[in-house]
């Protein structure tokens, strides 16, 4: 089978990303993550004391979730990467990338935007996230611009990311941004309670000015959209307290949500449940473009007027080959691999270590008609990876099988010939 190569054609871009008929007025969405924060020092506090600015001054132009879930894991990197993709994510801290394709993949394959008008600043570490999937069709092809590290030891650090977020602003003029606020996280795991209120308080601050400063800037003002959430909450204090995070308790699960622009409804807050997977698509009805293998909702109850302009559809080459890909994967994509090499591949010919480890997760998986011989590996890695480690860890096989070989173009064809 041939490589379908790629044939398509990015549209010209002209200033600010415009799709040709515009639904919405929001040109424009930030995403700012609060990192580590419990429901219960936010809005469901009573009496909002860590977030006035939120509250009295951003709840008039918004929209809040009183029941937002984070219902995966848990901990930074499986957040960010469940928001950006729409999908549940397992990936652990330091682990590996999301395995989903994310709102910066399809915002820039199907309107075009250059990686100058997407930007992702995060406080925390490479460890914390990274920027791209290892989606095979998309894998870094449209990854935004990305800062991580900028800091999330001290107070002071968040400061520092604003004001990178500021200068990112006038310069680039980005119209998709997912910041990272760290300290907030990191002053929870020291574990002086006090301090961890003054890092939300901060970040409160941090969002009002934000908001502030999108109000004062013709260019910003009226186009963009403002969603301020948390990557995961902490424990409730029945399961270890606010010093950690991580499990399934309700301290971890229940974050906050609230989104405000020139699309949403003001002043309105609602009890019906919300989760992580239904950001990544009301960013796409927001501004314009499909996340086709997004599982969760447009959000469409906090829009004045809902579209429906984000219908999952597969309107590029790459979303096509995307969606076929997961739909392979979602049936027997490990079984086909494992056929298919089995004629020509001996899993004991194929080294030792992570090659070998992950060729043996993706037979074990597949019940490909042979065992490797090592499934305890396999098995460690499956669990590891969770539902997603089907298609990875099968799309490597056939990469490393073909390398195996002497070929490493034949890798790239036959992922191209499957997917
Ligand atoms: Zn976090
Ligand atoms: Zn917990």
């Amino acid at each position: 089978m041939k490589r379908l190569g790629l044939l398509w054609v990015l549209p010209v871009f002209l200033g600010a990303v415009s799709p040709a008929l515009a639904a919405y007025r929001t040109k424009n969405v930030f995403i700012c993550v609060m990192d580590g924060v419990r429901y219960s020092e936010t809005f469901g506090d009573p009496e909002h004391e860590n977030i006035p600015h939120m509250w009295n001054d951003l709840r008039p132009h918004s929209f809040i979730f009183m029941n937002f879930k984070n219902t995966g894991v848990t901990v930074t990197r499986q957040g960010h990467s469940t928001i950006a993709t729409g999908t549940w994510q397992t990936c652990p801290n330091g682990g590996p990338r999301m395995s989903m394709p994310s709102v910066f993949d399809y915002y820039r394959d199907e309107l075009g935007a250059p990686q100058s008008k997407t930007w992702a600043i995060f406080g925390k570490g490479l460890y914390a996230w990274l920027p791209y999937s290892s989606f095979p069709v998309y894998r870094d092809t449209f990854a935004p611009s990305f800062e991580a590290g900028i800091g999330e030891k001290v107070l002071e650090d968040d400061n520092k990311v604003l004001a990178r977020l500021l200068e990112v602003m006038e310069k680039d003029r980005p119209s998709l941004v997912l910041v990272n606020f760290g300290y907030t996280d990191h002053s929870g795991h020291l574990g002086v309670y006090e301090d961890y209120l003054k890092a939300i308080r901060n970040v409160d601050r941090i969002f009002y000015e934000i908001w502030q400063r999108i109000q004062s800037d013709p260019y910003y003002k009226d186009t963009t959209t403002l969603i301020l959430l948390n990557d995961h909450g902490r424990h409730d204090d029945s399961h270890g307290g606010f010093k950690g995070h991580g499990d399934a308790c309700e301290g971890c699960r229940h974050i906050m949500l609230q989104i405000l622009g020139p699309d949403t409804k003001k002043n309105t807050v609602i009890e019906r449940p919300a989760f992580q997977i239904d950001i990544a698509p009301t960013v796409g009805e927001l501004l314009g473009f499909q996340t086709p293998l997004a599982k969760g909702e447009v959000l469409s109850d906090c829009l004045a007027s809902w579209e429906n302009v984000n219908k999952k559809e597969a309107r590029t080459n790459a979303m096509v080959r995307a969606v076929a890909a997961q739909q392979l994967a979602e049936r027997d994509l490990a079984k086909v691999v494992g056929d298919r090499l089995r004629d020509t591949v001996k899993p004991e010919d194929l080294g030792q270590g992570l090659a070998s480890e992950l060729v043996h997760a993706a037979l074990g998986i597949g019940g490909a008609g042979f065992r490797a011989p090592d499934t305890g590996s396999a098995a460690s890695y499956a669990g590891y990876r969770g539902p997603y480690a089907d298609i990875e860890s099968a799309f490597r096989v056939i990469e490393l099988a073909a390398i195996k070989r002497g070929d490493p173009a034949l890798a790239k064809e036959s992922v191209y010939a499957v997917a």
